[in-house]
């Protein structure tokens, strides 16, 4: 029996946000209903009687769910037939969504096929029973007024509501609502989303206001590509990512990243504002910010006004270039960090391994094991094996961390190893038939399993060919140049950025057949 007012709610539950988000919307629709009304949670998708039940306990009374396969992933379109006809055949007074990205796209094109006024970003609603209408607040101009809105007599009333502005009831295990199962009639096909595939984002432990550096893309990052440069610096600096409302729409990242008047207000230590204008319903959400960064290729652009630092550049050409450096810088920590593991009487090293200064050292910079693992392309098991101190990484691994950042290896020395090398380097060059030297990565280590050197060869010069044949194993990355390897009977040609590994039993010879330097990493395993 239908009670005196009837609220439904989209049930948005494909990860925690939305689903916690859900739970609010419900506990609003309970509080608007009190004891005279019903809240009803409209439920797509598959397998997903078990989300019905935990809507019960949250405080639905009733379920209308159509569980089926093809609703597995949310397809705008049909979403939006079944919700329409469901409205028409149910007549429900009131339809509330939570404002996430998908819940505000469904509430639009809802709103508009039945003809019905939609209220977006609410933060307070009540329900007038002598008008029979809802009446809501919602923040307009930048947050500095609070505009009151109802609705015109057609129903149901809609709103989106703003996340964290409503509380969630209490969990229930043993509430008592209505399952009802509506068989799925749509035609799934007559959907104009075909869905290609579905990446499941991790959510992000630190929320944007509370991130101490943001970087923010603007219209002016272009591109995806672009977008991408903004998202690298930002992991690289330890901090979060934001976006204006053209980067949004281009779908560069979701709209909880949106920055301003209509997205959210942050307060981090820096911030990194790339082709961004500076409008004043973007800079409305900066206003807390410690330092900014600006970098625009108009040097009249206003955001200049408000930076504490501009940069007046193409953002395709600088951020590549400060991505690089930092790369840089990042992986000379790493290697400090690898060279603190043979002075454990250091101040820094005493008393942490290697591993634990690497997890630590990773964690900083807010990189899973995975990515981690991606960078220097190795598996995840082997990071956490490093972290774990169960496996010594090789120096082959902080080679691979060289190639994986394009940073030149030589971070692996200090200053001071690096004059005594190049020194070295230079006697060995003038020693060695003038056109070949090595100098080692590795100092102080010639009884130790492994060294590593780099290894030049003068441009194609007629030099004589030292046959090496060693026992164990070696491994030579083409840092720069072109190298012929002949080992054994085989002549090899390597190119720039290629690697071998070989045992370095059979007999083995290098030469540069090019007109430039070439220079190579080799690595030598002993047993
Ligand atoms: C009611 C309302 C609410 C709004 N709420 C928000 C909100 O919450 N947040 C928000 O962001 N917007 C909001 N907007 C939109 C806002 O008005 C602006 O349109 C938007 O902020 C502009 O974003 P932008 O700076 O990225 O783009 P643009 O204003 O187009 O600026 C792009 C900048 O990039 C520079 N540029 C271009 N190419 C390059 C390059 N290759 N290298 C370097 N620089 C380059 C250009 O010189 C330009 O300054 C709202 C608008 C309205 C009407």
């Amino acid at each position: 029996m239908k009670k005196s007012l009837e609220i439904w709610v989209f049930g948005d539950y494909r990860h925690p946000f939305p689903s916690r988000l859900t739970r609010q919307v419900i506990g609003q629709a309970r509080a608007l209903c009190g004891d005279h009304g019903r809240v009803t949670v409209i439920l797509l998708g598959s397998q997903v009687e078990g989300v019905a039940r935990e809507y019960i306990g949250y405080g639905a009374h009733r379920i209308l769910m159509v569980d089926d396969k093809p609703l597995a992933v949310y397809r705008v379109d049909l979403f939006t037939t079944i919700i329409c006809d469901l409205i028409r055949q149910y007549s429900p007074e009131i339809f509330i969504l939570g404002a996430t990205e998908f819940g505000r796209e469904l509430a639009a094109r809802v709103a508009r096929r039945l003809g019905v006024g939609l209220s977006a970003e609410c933060i307070s609603l009540a329900w007038d029973m002598e008008q029979g209408r809802l009446t809501a607040t919602s923040s307009a101009f930048g947050g500095q007024y609070l505009a009151r809105i109802v609705w015109s007599p057609d129903l149901p009333n809609m709103a989106t509501l703003c996340p964290g502005a409503f509380p969630e009831r209490p969990y229930e295990g043993t509430a008592e609502g209505e399952l009802v199962r509506v068989p799925n009639r749509w035609d799934s096909q007559s959907s104009k989303i075909r869905v290609l595939s579905s990446v499941y984002e991790a959510p992000h432990s630190v929320r944007l206001e509370e991130a101490r550096v943001v970087v923010v893309g603007g219209r002016g990052v272009k591109n995806l590509t672009g977008y991408h440069y903004v998202r690298e610096l930002a992991s690289l600096l330890g901090g979060e990512v934001g976006a204006t409302r053209p980067a949004v729409d281009a779908h560069w990242t979701s709209h909880e990243r949106l920055i301003g008047q209509t997205g959210r207000a942050i307060r981090p230590e820096l911030l990194i504002t790339c082709g961004t204008s500076g409008a004043v319903q973007y800079t409305a959400g900066i206003r807390g910010t410690g330092m900014i960064v600006a970098v625009n290729r108009d040097p009249h652009a206003p955001i200049f006004k408000m930076a504490d630092m501009g940069v007046i550049a193409d953002t395709h050409s600088f951020l590549p270039a400060l991505i690089s450096e930092l790369k840089a810088l990042l992986f000379k920590e790493i290697t400090e960090l690898f060279r603190k593991q043979d002075k454990p009487d250091s101040r820094e090293g005493r008393g942490m391994t290697f591993g634990q200064r690497l997890k630590r050292f990773r964690e900083d910079h807010k990189m899973s094991p995975s990515e981690l693992a991606e960078k220097t392309g190795q598996p995840p098991e082997f990071i956490e094996q490093v972290e774990s101190d169960s496996l010594i990484p090789p120096v082959s691994f902080l080679l691979q961390l060289s190639h994986a950042l394009h940073i030149d290896p030589s971070h692996f020395l200090t200053e001071q190893e690096k004059v005594q090398i190049d020194e070295k380097r230079h006697e060995g060059f003038f020693k060695r038939t003038q056109n070949y030297s090595y100098r080692t990565l590795t100092p102080g280590a010639a009884d130790k399993h492994l060294r590593a050197f780099m290894v030049t060869i003068e441009p194609r010069e007629t030099h004589k060919m030292i046959e090496y044949k060693h026992p164990g194993e070696e491994f030579i990355f083409v840092y720069r140049g072109e190298l012929e390897l002949t080992l054994g009977e085989k002549v090899l040609h390597l190119k720039q950025g290629e690697t071998i590994h070989f045992d370095s039993e059979t007999k083995h010879k290098l030469r540069n057949l090019s007109d430039e330097r070439c220079d190579l990493l080799v690595a030598l395993y002993t047993p």
